[in-house]
């Protein structure tokens, strides 16, 4: 049977090492510029090589970011940025814009290329066109359908990713001018300010000032935001429509997050077309159930097709108290880093 990848988020270090333990076969991050996350951490240069030596190390493969839209005046500096990290050894680059492409081929890079979910990829004739231009993956847009991938690698035969997890947006595959027109912060250079999520109140023109509060739920609403995505009870059916890696979003996302998603993404990965599966599948739906998060689709296209999105309140049903850092669990003393306050008996969360 061919293997099948997780690629999982690390927004920083300590992500990129979680994403290890908890059995990633691939993770993606981005470093100081020009990948669409540019609020996460992100990796230094020496970030960058210390984390590609210890993928390596793991053997766990390495795909980095740089998979934001150039204008004119940023080609210089991407250019200088390319040269800067082309010797650190990546496995795979991840590309939306195809000047950014151009850049990295002149630039003799050694990595393979995979081609972005911005770029909208839904048929089979947009993957020959992106094979020929030299990706050797292609990750589809977040609106194909199983049925599609399934006549798009009869037809090509190429090596296809696609999302399992995480937060989705309304905009198609991400391109939305929101942010930039409310905050000034532009979502295709990665600095979405995430103003579908925001809440809306309804004002008449002739009543400034008066707003009426717009109630789908008792937090208020989120008019435009949509569900998050988890296609858990749907992976071996995309298994079978041929997709050779599962990416889970998230660089942003928290410590727990990337480290749980991999975990039971990896697990259902290597059960499937089992027995077991089946016997699996409500546990793991809890777990993922216990990452904070927006109630869950399955498939974002019968979502749009539906017009599913209603008010949507986070759901957030556990705290991550923290991780042993160090001693071994044999040890009468061990030393624990906590993200949320840690009472006897207890853990509270907000206090
Ligand atoms: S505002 Fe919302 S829909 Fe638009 S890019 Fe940001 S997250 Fe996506």
């Amino acid at each position: 049977m061919k293997k099948i990848e997780i690629v999982s988020p690390a927004g920083n270090m300590e992500k990129l090492r979680f994403g290890i333990k908890y059995g990633a076969d691939n993770i993606y991050f981005g470093g100081s510029d020009f990948n669409l996350r540019v609020q996460a951490d992100n990796f230094t240069n020496d970030d960058l090589r210390e984390g590609v030596a210890l993928c390596r190390q793991n053997g766990v493969k390495t795909t980095f970011l740089l998979n934001s839209y150039l204008h004119e005046e940023d080609i210089k500096n991407a250019e200088s940025y390319i040269e800067m990290i082309a010797g650190i050894g990546f496995d795979s680059v991840m590309v939306s814009d195809p000047g950014m492409m151009i850049l990295l081929k002149g630039s003799g890079i050694k990595a393979d290329f995979h081609l972005s979910t911005q770029m909208n990829v839904l048929n089979h004739l947009a993957v020959k066109f992106w094979m020929d231009a030299g990706f050797s993956r292609i990750v589809l847009a977040r609106e194909t359908s199983a049925e599609e991938i399934k006549m798009i690698k009869h037809h090509t035969g190429a090596e296809i990713e696609v999302f399992a997890h995480g937060a989705l947006c309304i905009a198609y595959s991400g391109r939305c001018l929101l942010s930039r027109f409310l905050s000034g912060r532009d979502a295709n250079s990665g600095d979405c300010s995430q103003p579908c999520r925001w809440k809306y109140s309804l004002m008449e023109e002739k009543r400034p000032g008066n707003y009426l509060d717009i109630i789908e739920h008792a937090r208020g609403t989120e008019i435009l935001s949509s569900k998050d995505l988890c296609l858990m009870d749907r992976l071996e059916e995309y298994i079978d429509a041929g997709v050779d890696a599962f990416k889970i979003e998230g660089r942003m996302k928290s410590l727990y997050h990337c480290a749980n998603t991999t975990r039971v993404y990896k697990h259902a990965v290597k059960l499937a077309g089992t027995l077991e599966f089946n016997e699996k599948l409500p546990f793991w739906l809890e777990e993922l159930d216990l990452i904070s998060h927006r109630p869950y689709t399955n498939d974002l296209f019968n979502e749009f097709g539906e017009l599913g999105f209603h008010g949507i309140p986070y759901i957030k049903k556990a705290s991550f108290a923290g991780y042993r850092y160090d001693g071994s669990y044999a040890a009468e003393e061990i030393k624990v880093k906590t993200f949320n306050p840690v009472y006897k008996d207890e853990v509270f969360d907000g206090i």
